[in-house]
């Protein structure tokens, strides 16, 4: 038996999803109210990781 509902809210469509701003990354980030705009990376390892990969990464 399928009871699932299948609804959706016009303010729940899939691009509003924070995806994880590494490159090769697309992890779904976390609900984090206060801190929506300071959290872009599903972890602080990829936060890291992203980091150096831009230092490095220098020919622009
Ligand atoms: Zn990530």
């Amino acid at each position: 038996m399928d009871l699932t509902p299948r609804f959706r809210r016009p303010d729940e469509e899939e691009d509003e999803v924070r995806r994880c701003a590494l490159d090769g990354c697309d992890a779904p980030l976390p609900h984090v109210p206060n801190r929506e705009n300071e959290n872009r990376y599903c972890t602080p390892q990829h936060r890291q990781q992203a980091r150096r990969s831009r230092r490095s990464a220098n020919h622009n």
